[in-house]
């Protein structure tokens, strides 16, 4: 099914800057919505997105914050490689960071807001790396969309469709052409890094599953792990049942490991993360992208 052309030659994703990105998004503060790290973030990735001249669609929303009731604006960036290719890939991360550490361990913690540097900013930080790998290195047959999603974690804790609003938005308007299959990244810099099958992702996309984990084997990321894991309701779930498109997350949610949880507490910083696991799931990501592109 892989055909002989796999794996391909693929260019190097540096783990080492994509760690840059994650601390440099980290130096902003908490990224909640309504916040002065959310305006701040905005301001930044337009400053870094401008020497690449890229095609980049900006949607602007508002929503109901579900736990205070009131409303937000949320920005959704969608950066396109190729924009008018039909058959195009899309990854997604969130950008946001959850408003409260309602999981942190002290209670005086609870209502402060996450910094959000493995929940938030390490799939961005791959994002950010990739765009200078598709800038240097074009594709040829795919187009390829990096949407940087808004709005994922504002939800109330246990009602998962609170969650993910900004891609529930954005799916609803998402502009022509649509992607053929779609790889979220979220939560993928923990230091102790392993990436099961996501539950959802498996019925959603078995066929790329398979290709995906495949490709982990053959490159030897030993972070992947080629066993099913747990459902986690996330930004690839809500696309998924509003498109209706094969998505596939790529989510460690043991942070950082069976035993202790950093989700959603004031300990998910930059030192619980790494540039080794960002290295591990970008390669990944890279492999398949430039796979893709040969087909
Ligand atoms: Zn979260």
């Amino acid at each position: 099914m892989l055909g002989n052309l796999f794996p391909q030659s693929f260019p190097y994703f540096d783990g080492e800057r994509a760690f840059q990105y994650l601390l440099k998004q980290c130096d902003l503060g908490p990224r909640n919505p309504g916040s002065k790290g959310h305006a701040d973030f905005i301001k930044m990735l337009d400053q870094f997105l401008l020497p690449f001249n890229l095609t980049v669609f900006k949607h602007e929303v508002t929503v109901t914050n579900p736990i205070t009731q009131k409303p937000v604006d949320l920005t959704n960036f969608l950066v396109r490689f190729n924009h008018k290719r039909e058959k195009r890939l899309l990854i997604l991360a969130h950008w946001d960071t959850r408003d409260v550490a309602d999981r942190d361990p002290v209670l005086a913690n609870q209502d402060n807001p996450i910094l959000g540097a493995n929940d938030g900013a390490s799939g961005i930080a791959i994002l950010m790396e990739l765009i200078n790998i598709l800038h240097n290195n074009p594709l040829i047959n795919i187009g390829l969309d990096l949407l940087f999603v808004d709005g994922e974690d504002m939800g109330v804790s246990g009602v998962a469709e609170s969650f993910a609003l900004g891609t529930k938005e954005f799916a609803r308007e998402y502009p022509s052409p649509l992607p053929y299959f779609g790889l979220g990244i979220d939560m993928v810099g923990d230091k102790n890094l392993e990436i099961e099958i996501e539950r959802f992702s498996y019925y959603q996309a078995p066929q790329y599953v398979d290709k995906i984990w495949t490709l982990a084997k053959k490159l030897q990321i030993h972070q992947f792990k080629h066993r099913l894991g747990r459902s986690i309701y996330d930004d690839h779930r809500v696309f998924y049942l509003e498109t209706k498109i094969p998505t596939v997350n790529l989510i460690d949610f043991k942070y950082p490991d069976h035993n202790h949880s950093y989700w959603h507490t004031l300990n998910d910083i930059p030192e619980n993360c790494s540039s080794e696991s960002l290295e591990a799931v970008g390669r990944l990501v890279t492999a398949f992208i430039y796979n893709e592109d040969v087909k």
